[in-house]
């Protein structure tokens, strides 16, 4: 009998032949909260593409009908405008638990509202995966480190986290999300998956979400000077979304619950970004320095051996061969934003 849930509500899925059906030959039920945002309608179309049924809960807080116009129609895809503070009932297969707002702009915004995303929200989606018996991944991130004092950062390290910052929300509501995750395995035997993901970059960011790539980017595009904040020195090591995707499919297909660093190991600090941001869009770009916000990590950088050896993923698109497959897509959504504008 097949472990996941949908069989015990619904039977198996029709089969046309005519699409290709999901993992190991058997169509999936699968939802993504936080389906409407950057990574998220990412990794719809890849779930959509394999053959599965995907169900989007989305309250649009940072998502956009946008990134998901393409599959409206699709009778395998649904969009559920939902928050996931608020309980839900789906029969479903798998859940991808992405809802959260991740750039810190977004996320410092309302610091009440995220912090109870990441932890009601996960209780409600892991509640969920308990009732239905779904597997359960959830995207933490490299915030959990903090300010790290080991580096590269490996999965054994507890992190340094400041409990009451301004990042807080963000940073103790992720830890926060994984204990739960963790708690759920242990205590209810949910099949749950984490991911720790670092810095991410590619189309369908949000133009003005005050991350380092979509701020130079669309700088550079618009002629604007890039700003460096503080001195330019902190790293970062940027992944590709793609990369990340297939990691998070991957994790989720694995046998493992985690935790696992999913990240690009290249580092690079943000005047070297700006050099890079340059040489792609605009060499002629200048750089305007300005504060840096409170608490910023000063590196970041992944250890990935762990998901390398367990999940036989790594990411395969350096940051010189990524950065230009976003820029048409910022480029077009920047004309569009100008033309609206009767410019
Ligand atoms: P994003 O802001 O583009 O997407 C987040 C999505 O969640 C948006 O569509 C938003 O509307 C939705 N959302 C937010 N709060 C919600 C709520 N209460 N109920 C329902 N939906 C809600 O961000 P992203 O970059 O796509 O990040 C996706 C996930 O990956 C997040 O959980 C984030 O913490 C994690 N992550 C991302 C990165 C990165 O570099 N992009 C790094 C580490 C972790
Ligand atoms: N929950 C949900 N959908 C479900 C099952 C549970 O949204 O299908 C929510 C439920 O409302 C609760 C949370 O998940 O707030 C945790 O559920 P659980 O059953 O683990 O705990 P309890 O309801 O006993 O507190
Ligand atoms: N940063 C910058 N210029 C910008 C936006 C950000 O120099 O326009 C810096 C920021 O101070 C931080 C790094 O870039 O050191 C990464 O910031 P981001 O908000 O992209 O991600 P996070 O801090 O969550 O890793």
């Amino acid at each position: 009998l097949p472990r996941t849930g949908l069989a015990r509500f619904a039977g198996p899925g029709p089969r046309t032949g005519r699409v290709p059906v999901g993992i190991g030959g058997r169509r999936q039920r699968i939802v993504v909260t936080g389906g409407a945002g950057f990574v998220g309608s990412h990794l719809v179309d890849k779930l959509i593409a394999r053959g599965d049924d995907v169900i989007v809960i989305d309250n649009f807080f940072t998502g956009r009908k946008e990134n998901l116009v393409h599959l409206f129609g699709n009778p395998r895809f649904e969009l559920i405008r939902h928050d996931v503070v608020e309980p839900i009932l789906l029969e479903v297969d798998q859940i991808y638990h992405l809802a959260c707002p991740a750039s810190p702009v977004h996320y410092k915004y309302n610091p009440v509202k995220t912090i109870k995303t990441n932890v009601m929200g996960t209780l409600n989606m892991l509640g969920l995966a308990k009732r239905i018996g779904a597997r359960f991944l959830l995207t933490s991130t490299s915030e959990v480190y903090g300010d790290p004092l080991e580096h590269p950062q490996k999965e054994t390290y507890w992190g340094n986290v400041n409990p009451i910052g301004e990042r807080s929300c963000y940073d103790e509501g992720k830890r926060t999300a994984e204990t739960l995750a963790m708690d759920y395995h242990r205590g209810a035997g949910v099949e749950v998956r984490i991911a720790r993901i670092f810095n991410t970059y590619g189309p369908r960011m949000c133009l003005d979400d005050g991350r380092v790539v979509s701020n130079f980017v669309a700088q550079a595009i618009r002629k604007q000077p890039l700003t460096v904040y503080g001195d330019g020195k902190q790293t970062r090591s940027f992944q590709y979304v793609s990369d990340l995707v297939n990691g998070l499919v991957a994790l989720m297909e694995s046998e493992h619950v985690g935790p696992f660093n999913l990240g690009n190991p290249g580092e690079f600090t943000m005047l070297e970004l700006a050099q890079v941001v340059k040489e792609t869009i605009d060499s002629s770009a200048t750089i305007e320095y300005k504060p840096n916000t409170a608490d910023d990590p000063h590196m970041r950088k992944p250890d990935i051996s762990k998901a390398k050896e367990l999940l036989n993923w790594e990411p395969k698109i350096p940051l010189r061969e990524g950065l230009p497959l976003m820029v048409n897509d910022f480029r077009n959504r920047i004309l569009n934003e100008d033309e609206g504008k009767g410019m």
